[in-house]
């Protein structure tokens, strides 16, 4: 589903240029569900951006469902991604002036689906989250884990293949946190493939395969079996830390 090869990128500002991913090569089979660690600046963001189709990258090349993505224009990129993925952020990333139903709506909007239909269809969403009773209700009136749910809603609507999530538990207390991590779950669980950042290491022990980003490239793969032995090294490190 998404292959990965030499893939480089750096951002320029000014004179500078900052090589943030030096050469990932990487494949990621339908219905993986997998977590990109690294520490911060590590260039976890920059790769789930590529994938996303929300960011280009300069060298190698990035292979989506087997077609090329690169150097797209703006208006096909953003076919791709309304057919193909959803995202769901951190900072949740809702509208403030609209309700939820409006929010998890949204997309379809874009995709021309008229006002019934639209929040006809963004109701039956809202519910299979769990917050049909909260459709009319404002962001700024919704807990942190009900607007990562809204978001998660929303990211769905448009019956995407992936699913890319920035931390998105990042901003939410643990309990609320391993919630968010079984709704993930079971979106998996129906098929969808899910890709996922995370710099805690219990989020990341949820996933099935860990990629571990260290300056730039790909340090290390971790499988689901492996686990343990992840914990275990973990620890280690944290010991020496
Ligand atoms: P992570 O998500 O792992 O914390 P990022 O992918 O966001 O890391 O960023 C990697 C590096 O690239 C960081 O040093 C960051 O400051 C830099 N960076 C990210 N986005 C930009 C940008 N748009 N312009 C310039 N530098 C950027
Ligand atoms: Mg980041």
């Amino acid at each position: 589903m998404i292959s990965l090869k030499n893939v480089h990128k750096s951002y320029v500002t000014g004179s500078n240029s900052l090589h943030v991913l030096k050469g990932i090569d990487l494949e990621i089979e339908t219905g993986e569900f997998v977590s990109i660690m690294g520490s911060s600046g590590s260039g976890k963001s920059t790769l789930l951006n590529i994938l996303g189709i929300l960011d280009n990258y300069d060298e190698g090349a990035y292979y989506l469902n087997g077609s090329l993505v690169k150097d797209m224009s703006e208006k096909k990129a953003a076919k791709l991604r309304n057919e193909m993925v959803g995202f769901v952020f951190q900072s949740f990333n809702l509208i403030s002036f609209k309700n939820a139903m409006e929010n998890v709506a949204l997309p379809l909007y874009y995709q021309g689906v008229n006002r019934k239909k639209r929040n006809k269809i963004a109701l039956e969403y809202l519910d299979k989250v769990g917050l049909l009773d909260w459709a009319d209700h404002l962001p700024n009136e919704m807990s942190g884990g009900q607007k990562q749910r809204v978001a998660i809603a929303r990211s769905l609507i448009s019956q995407p293949k992936i699913i890319f999530a920035d931390e998105p538990t990042g901003a939410l207390d643990t309990t609320t946190s391993y919630e968010v991590m079984e709704m993930l779950k079971e979106i998996n669980a129906g098929g969808i493939t899910v890709i996922l950042v995370t710099h805690e290491h219990d989020i990341a022990a949820m996933t099935q395969k860990i990629v571990r980003l260290k300056d730039g490239r790909i340090d290390q793969i971790i499988k689901n079996g492996d686990l343990k032995h992840f914990q275990h090294q973990y620890a280690k490190e944290l010991e020496t830390a």
